[in-house]
């Protein structure tokens, strides 16, 4: 039995377009209530090899098949999230444990992203026009994606990858989080009669199966979103047959509030750039410098949001904020709220931890110094140091001084003042006024170990595929 769901969720993996169980299988708790709500196969290596020889085997007629008809695949699969956003939402909040609204929030945003994405077209350059000679350059799939994708936004982190790689021509071997593979698995079988078999594979498991796949001989590429100490290690796995890479890691985004601020206008904004999706997510402002001349009006704006703001189970539509989505993170967030403590921080508010649920109320720290763990490492959970500034070269130097580069934003009621500085800041994205907006259009990478090359925009599609120059002598 299942508090949001009523019964088990016990879900096949897809390979070559058939519902594949296997012997051992995995539990996938409720963050909420720490409730098992289903099972899905813990995928064997033989298991994952049929899936990629699968790929292997759709990727000629897919690649063969015209770009019109591979855009209008991508048009159906935001028909299929959008018809089941409903049941895919509620699976989501049940085993992501974000709030319900939040749920099919994401579900209908990877139903309309995709069709941004499919609305673009590839370019054919002439690259080279002379007597005699004629070059054109124009771009062609890798073969087989593998794709591996983490537990904050399983679908549309999931939508993301698939979506320019089934465009460009790609089969795929797609592998969720082990904490949230329901939402996941539960789309694939609803796009089965949408997609030839083989082209889109679902394989779960555990720690053993990510790195089989970064490792494999028979995956041309790896687009994966987690966090940089993975990263690291699909790296170097990836090496013995020159996978092409795309790693999109973790961020410590600084928020800069300058002193012409309205700190009634972006205290709610503010507050959700840190704490959305309770802190888990990789643009999420992690460390939040403000002015000293305004430092004690926006740390009074926070507190009193943080009072208002009800955590909970995701089911209970008052809930705004839900638990962290598993204990192994869970923990990691309570030993930084822990150290913090045993450095002699102060709290503005949160910092007391109480179950059953992975639940880390919204934590405010007190201007901690820049060495303590809470600043420079990566909370992924709502644990925010506030923390005091006077001087804007000082403190662009220390929102630099990190080996991150995700995202950052300035916040300021004089626009160019918030563009120079902008321009400053040592990170793939800056947001103005605003935190963690994406769009399908602009390119999304991270600088420094946030990441190796580029999700979004036509640079993020033509990840997925190789220039072909094509010289023809005339
Ligand atoms: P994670 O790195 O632990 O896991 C991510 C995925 O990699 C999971 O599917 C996991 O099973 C798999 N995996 C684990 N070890 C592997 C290995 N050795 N080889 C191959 N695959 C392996 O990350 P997480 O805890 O799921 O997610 C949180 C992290 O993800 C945070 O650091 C966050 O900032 C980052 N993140 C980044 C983005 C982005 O776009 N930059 C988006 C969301 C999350």
């Amino acid at each position: 039995m299942t508090d949001n769901m009523g019964t088990l969720l016990n879900l096949p993996m897809m390979i070559d377009g058939k519902s594949v169980t296997s012997a051992q299988t995995i539990a996938v708790i409720n963050p909420a209530t720490e409730q098992v709500i289903g099972h899905v196969p813990d995928c064997t290596r033989a298991q994952l090899d049929e899936a990629v020889a699968a790929a292997r085997k759709a990727f000629p007629a897919w690649r063969a098949t015209p770009y019109a008809e591979r855009q209008q695949v991508l048009h159906e699969i935001s028909r299929v999230l959008a018809e089941n956003a409903e049941e895919l939402a509620d699976i989501l909040m049940t085993e992501q444990g974000k709030p319900r609204a939040d749920a099919l929030g994401e579900i209908h945003a990877a139903s309309w992203w995709i069709v941004q994405v499919a609305q673009q077209e590839l370019p054919v350059e002439v690259t080279d026009e002379m007597p005699g000679q004629r070059s054109i350059t124009r771009h062609v799939p890798l073969g087989v994606v593998g794709a591996i994708t983490p537990w904050n936004f399983p679908v549309v982190l999931g939508i993301w990858k698939i979506g320019p790689a089934l465009l460009t021509g790609n089969t795929m071997v797609l592998k969720p989080s082990p904490f949230t593979p329901l939402s996941t698995l539960r789309l694939g079988e609803l796009l089965q009669p949408i997609l030839p078999s083989g082209v889109l594979n679902l394989v779960t498991g555990g720690d053993a199966l990510g790195p089989w796949m970064t490792e494999h001989p028979g995956i041309d590429k790896i687009s994966f979103t987690g966090s940089t100490a993975t990263g690291r290690r699909v790296m170097a796995s990836a090496a013995g047959n020159l996978k092409r890479l795309t790693l999109e890691l973790g961020g410590n985004d600084a928020a800069i509030v300058l002193d012409d601020a309205d700190v009634e206008a972006i205290a709610e904004p503010l507050f959700w750039a840190a704490f959305k999706n309770s802190g888990q997510i990789c643009v999420a402002t992690k460390r939040m410098y403000v002015h000293d001349s305004i430092y004690d009006d926006v740390a009074k704006a926070l507190t009193r949001i943080a009072a208002e703001v009800q955590m909970g189970n995701g089911a209970d539509p008052a809930s705004r904020l839900g638990p962290i989505q598993n204990r192994v993170q869970f923990e990691r967030v309570k030993s930084l709220v822990e150290d913090a403590k045993a450095q002699g921080l102060r709290f503005l508010t949160g910092g007391e931890v109480q179950g059953p649920g992975f639940f880390v109320p919204v934590t405010i720290i007190d201007n901690p110094p820049e060495s303590s763990r809470v600043v420079q490492e990566e909370a992924f959970g709502p644990v925010l140091p506030l923390l005091r500034y006077t001087d804007i070269d000082e403190v662009i130097a220390r929102a630099n001084d990190v080996d991150m580069g995700l995202g950052g934003s300035i916040w300021s009621t004089n626009h160019d003042r918030a563009m120079e500085i902008a321009a400053r800041l040592e990170t793939g994205t800056v947001w103005i006024n605003a935190a963690q907006a994406l769009t399908p259009y602009a390119a999304f990478a991270g600088h420094k170990q946030s990441g190796l090359g580029i999700e979004q925009g036509l640079s993020g599609i033509l990840e997925f595929t190789v220039p072909q120059t094509i010289h023809h002598a005339r």
